[in-house]
């Protein structure tokens, strides 16, 4: 069974398509910049490595049509028609409190994207652009959708409620829906198959460009760090994280901004970026940090501090813990952000093997030392993967 999986952005549309008898990526790419002059294709199978092309894609529809093209190419294509594609899987982002597991796309799901676009303005109306793209142009294939936040909808009432007047909830559903969702499991699952035991405590902590960590108890989520939005918890390239929101108004009011300027400012020009004054980029930030820049250094160190609190605190919800994981870029790539974050963490079980902490990249690894209490895995992500999964056993039930 061949299927796509699509992840739509307001002016992207990312791609990878996978040979699910053996779970094998055939090619992926991205259209980027639909609708603007310049927009172009990145694509990427084993035999042509990757490949970058400008092409014309002016709405989602004309992006998605290019995908189809690249893939059924003759010379470059890994498929004969793009008839051989069984099912379409899409990442989709909110699900509100009415997706709690992938589901087959049909008119309804359409709705509650919709719906919940309230709570996410910039992604549920670009998920449905990618899947009316590709209703348009193969009206017959069965597609699944997985949220970004279905894997949270685990966690417990007194985790995911704030502490406002009970009124705002049941008017608004204003409450912690958490992201990343997709990951979270992913990585967890692999965790716990590694563990090899039963009743397992996982902290799992997706560390990119936006981060979060996820406490997951026997396979569920019981907390997360983002929360109404992913703008909230750890800090991030560009997101403030945790914020007195008493400081919200203050700045609106003391620097003249507007609403939108300020959740410009918490969303774009905070996080390590705006303490740093350099880059979102962890490489950039270490660079600058090794040559001597105070707030680089500083800017790591909040990073750090904050990541640890997180570590504590779940561990500390749940009791004890079993495997902390990390994961994405930063995760798997960035020793001396997983040495920080383990790092004096003796006294709770979770002991690093500096060594190979230093040497791992791109594969499973366990880090932690021998009679480390903790085991601490490095796992990279697989989202697109676990959207496949689902979405092939979804509609293997369908055409049964
Ligand atoms: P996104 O949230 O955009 O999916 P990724 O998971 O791809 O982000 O992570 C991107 C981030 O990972 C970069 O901004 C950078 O901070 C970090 N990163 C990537 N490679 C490395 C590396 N070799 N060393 C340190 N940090 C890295």
């Amino acid at each position: 069974m061949k299927i796509l999986v699509i992840n739509c952005g307001s002016s992207s549309l990312k791609f990878q398509l996978l040979d699910m008898n053996d779970e094998s990526f055939l090619a992926k790419g991205i259209v980027e910049r639909i609708g603007s002059e310049g927009s172009s294709i990145t694509y990427e199978t084993q035999k042509t490595g990757k490949i970058k092309n400008c092409e014309s894609a002016i709405n989602h529809t004309e992006a998605a049509g290019l995908v189809f093209r690249y893939l059924a190419d003759e010379k470059n294509g890994v498929i004969k028609d793009i008839n051989e594609i069984d099912a379409i899987g899409h990442r989709l982002v909110h699900g509100g409190e009415e997706y709690s597991s992938s589901v087959i796309i049909d008119d309804k799901v359409i709705e509650a994207l919709k719906k919940y676009s309230v709570f996410a303005p910039l992604h549920n109306p670009a998920n449905i652009l990618g899947i009316e793209a590709c209703r348009n142009l193969l009206p017959d294939i069965p597609m699944a959708g997985t949220f970004d936040t279905a894997f949270h909808q685990t966690m417990p009432d007194y985790a995911y409620m704030y502490a406002l007047p009970y009124s705002i909830y049941e008017k608004y559903r204003i409450r912690k829906y958490g992201f990343h969702g997709t990951s979270h499991r992913y990585v967890s699952g692999i965790a716990a198959k590694a563990l090899n035991k039963s009743n397992t405590k996982i902290i799992t902590c997706h560390l990119g460009n936006g981060s979060s960590v996820c406490a997951v108890c026997n396979g569920k989520s019981i907390d997360t760090s983002m929360g109404y939005t992913p703008v909230d918890g750890l800090v991030m390239g560009t997101r403030c994280g945790d914020l007195d929101p008493a400081i919200v108004n203050f700045i609106e009011k003391e620097e003249h901004l507007t609403h939108n300027e300020v959740d410009e400012m918490l969303n774009k020009k905070s996080g390590v970026y705006g303490i740093s004054g350099i880059s979102n980029d962890f490489r950039d930030l270490e660079n600058a940090m090794h040559s001597g820049n105070k707030r680089a250094k500083l800017a790591l160190e909040i990073f750090d501090f904050r990541l640890r609190k997180y570590i504590g605190a779940y561990t500390a919800i749940m009791g004890g813990l079993d495997a902390l994981v990390f994961t994405a870029g930063i995760g798997e790539n960035d020793w001396e952000t997983r040495y920080f974050a383990c790092k004096d963490l003796e006294f709770l079980g979770i002991e690093i093997d500096e060594n190979k902490n230093k040497t791992v990249r791109g594969n499973f690894a366990d880090i932690s030392l021998p009679d480390s209490k903790v085991r601490i895995y490095v796992i990279p992500t697989n989202e697109e993967l676990m959207i496949a999964r689902d979405t092939k056993e979804l509609v293997s039930v369908l055409i049964s």
